[in-house]
């Protein structure tokens, strides 16, 4: 049994904070620069520019790349040989996410759902928590902006609808998107398990580097698929028009009832922030 002190936990989580406000994936830069490659329309090309600016001078600065520094999502991948010590799992994460958000000027964006009272730190945060064989602890965390999140939807499909129904579902689910979730988009798509399941493999299927395609050659077809017919909508960057609505469709699926077909759509933002830690 490895023992891991909660503290350490706590610096992870604080440093991930810190991190994915400030520096955007070399993955997305990748794939902003590519849009510009192919974008036609000018006022497309020039939010394109704008945007690989605004995540140099983020980088270069340490400024937070958006306003929004969005809610901290943490998936956790617990070894089952590690023993934490010196506090508790959930309480180290929150910590951290208090720590980085706090020193790091992020906004916080944190409220009861009635009152709307900001809980002023940024916590709690949103924890997500497997159990895997081995000794070490790998904290992976994702800044998820209010813009792109209140645009997913999970919706139970008629098993009937088959593979062309859930096609049909994303690609329409990002058209009624439209301008809202901060084009160019991210779409992770979450198919089967159950109504809460497929929310968050959605969620987790953010987590892949984009161009990444999925292992399973079925589900690499579809994301080829979504993403061109998402990239005729002429939503464009910043929703002003243009080819680069999308960056990368990302699809993870599971077994499901054999009653269901459950299909979540989580739209992420250019500002796609994941950062990972491995103690
Ligand atoms: S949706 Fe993303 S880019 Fe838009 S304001 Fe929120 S965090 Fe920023």
């Amino acid at each position: 049994m490895r023992e891991i002190a909660a503290r350490e936990i706590t610096r992870a989580v604080k440093d991930l904070a810190m991190d994915a406000a400030y520096h955007l994936g070399d993955d997305v830069i990748k794939a902003l620069e590519n849009g510009l490659g192919l974008e036609s329309s000018p006022t497309g090309r020039e939010v394109l520019e704008q945007l690989l600016k605004n995540a140099r001078i983020a980088a270069e600065g340490k400024f937070p790349m958006c306003q929004d520094t969005g809610f901290a999502v943490v998936f956790v991948e617990l070894g089952q040989d590690v023993h934490i010590k010196g506090g508790d799992l959930d309480e180290a994460i929150n910590e951290g996410v208090r720590q980085g958000y706090q020193e790091a000027y992020l906004r916080k964006s944190v409220c009861h759902p009635f009152t709307r009272k900001n809980t002023g730190d940024n916590t709690p945060a949103i924890i997500h928590l497997k159990i895997v064989t081995g000794n070490r602890i790998r904290l992976t965390l994702a800044g998820k902006g209010g813009g792109s999140e209140n645009m997913s939807r999970v919706m139970m499909l008629k098993p009937s609808d088959g593979k062309t129904g859930i096609i049909d579902y994303v690609v329409q689910r990002v058209k009624e998107s439209g301008p809202n979730p901060c084009p160019p988009v991210i779409v992770g798509v979450g198919i089967g398990g159950t109504f809460e399941r497929a929310a968050l493999l959605a969620k987790e299927a953010l987590l892949r580097n984009i161009g990444k395609a999925s292992p399973d050659p079925e589900l690499a077809e579809m994301e080829k698929i979504i993403l061109e017919r998402v990239n005729k909508l002429g939503i464009g960057p910043a929703g002003l028009g243009g080819r680069t609505t999308c960056l990368g469709v990302q699809i993870e699926m599971e077994p499901c009832h054999i009653a269901s077909l459950p299909v979540a759509v989580n739209i992420n933002c250019h500002a796609h922030r994941h950062k990972e830690f491995i103690i």
